[in-house]
């Protein structure tokens, strides 16, 4: 992927160092409600 893309989540594959390496990612809200903050957003792309 092009630029940087920081992410805390250590536990996922594709994380190194808090950085992501996956090729691309997907963002989806985080469940059915509307999204309004940050919270309610999660990242489709994560690998366990
Ligand atoms: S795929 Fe998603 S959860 Fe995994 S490191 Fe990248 S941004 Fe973070």
């Amino acid at each position: 992927m092009p630029g940087e893309v920081k992410c805390m989540v250590e536990e996922c594959n594709h994380n190194q160092n808090k950085s992501c390496h996956a090729d691309s990612i997907e963002v989806r809200s985080n469940g059915g409600k509307k999204v309004n903050s940050t919270g309610d957003t999660c990242c489709g792309t994560f690998k366990p």
